[in-house]
């Protein structure tokens, strides 16, 4: 049941990627839940305060001009506005979510519609791949977001370029991912429950075991902290501090880059 992906040309690798997330479209919460404990919320409320979108700031004025690339169900999207809204008072900024995926993409505009943000125009959803983002005009984004979407990308230069081109001056580009375990013995258990327990579940939850077995080969094969904060700031972005934040040990990290 080795999906053996290194061995794949890149064009079908997308179509893998592709087939990967219409068969989990549906099941996509229970999974995150059982796979994480849970933890992948938590994640994503820190995720989303710590960009504290809907602020007041000179580049945005009073509104943000949000974009949520993998933007899938619209976990991200949903809790932004709900941050710029309960915490900031902003009831203007907006997102567009955008994924790859069709079916993705209809699983987040079917949740919408039991938020408050349906049929505000403060919400908007658009099929579309992150290395070619033509339907977003250059200097134009205040906050590009992107939560566990990026390892799955073909080229991930070409994606941070791409976010470098739509951001305003001053825009913030910001990275929710799985990362890498920092000690040594704490690994040594995530290893297990990753490569043990995240196919085995996928087997009986999902009824699909090589996909899951993809998502942890991909968790893997991603680049650690420091490399891919120097491929954000290789792309020309500034990275405030050490430029990432670790997240349980590093099981997932926060990068952050800001176009000068
Ligand atoms: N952001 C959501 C979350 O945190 O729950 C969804 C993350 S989901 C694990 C990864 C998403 O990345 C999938 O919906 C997939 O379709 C999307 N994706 C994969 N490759 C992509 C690409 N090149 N451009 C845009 N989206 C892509």
């Amino acid at each position: 049941t080795h999906f053996g992906f290194e061995t794949v040309p890149e064009a079908e690798k997308e179509a893998r990627v592709g087939k990967v997330f219409s068969s989990v479209a549906s099941s996509y919460d229970t999974m995150n839940d059982l796979m994480s404990l849970g933890i992948h919320r938590l994640w994503k409320d820190h995720f989303v305060r710590s960009l504290n979108p809907g602020t007041r700031s000179s580049t945005s004025g009073n509104s943000w001009n949000i974009l949520d690339i993998a933007g899938g169900t619209g976990d991200i999207a949903f809790r932004m506005l709900d941050h710029a809204t309960n915490i900031n008072g902003d009831l203007h900024s907006k997102v567009l979510v955008s994924d790859i995926n069709p079916d993705m993409l209809a699983e987040g505009q079917k949740r919408s519609l039991q938020t408050p943000y349906a049929n505000t125009g403060r919400l908007d959803f658009k099929v579309g791949n992150a290395e070619k983002l033509d339907f977003v005009e250059s200097n134009s984004i205040d906050l590009y977001t992107v939560a566990f979407g990026i390892r799955n990308f073909t080229d991930k230069d070409a994606a941070i370029r791409e976010a470098f081109r739509v951001l305003k001056p001053g825009g913030v580009f910001a990275v929710l991912e799985f990362s890498h375990v920092n000690s040594s013995l704490f690994n040594a258990f995530y290893k297990r429950w990753n490569f043990g327990a995240i196919p085995l579940i996928g087997q009986v939850v999902a009824g699909d075991r090589d996909s899951y077995q993809y998502l942890v080969e991909s968790i893997e094969k991603f680049p650690t902290q420091e490399e891919f904060s120097s491929m954000i700031q290789r792309t020309g972005f500034v990275v405030p501090g050490k430029g990432y934040e670790n997240l349980t040990g590093g099981i997932a990290s926060i990068h952050k880059g800001i176009k000068p």
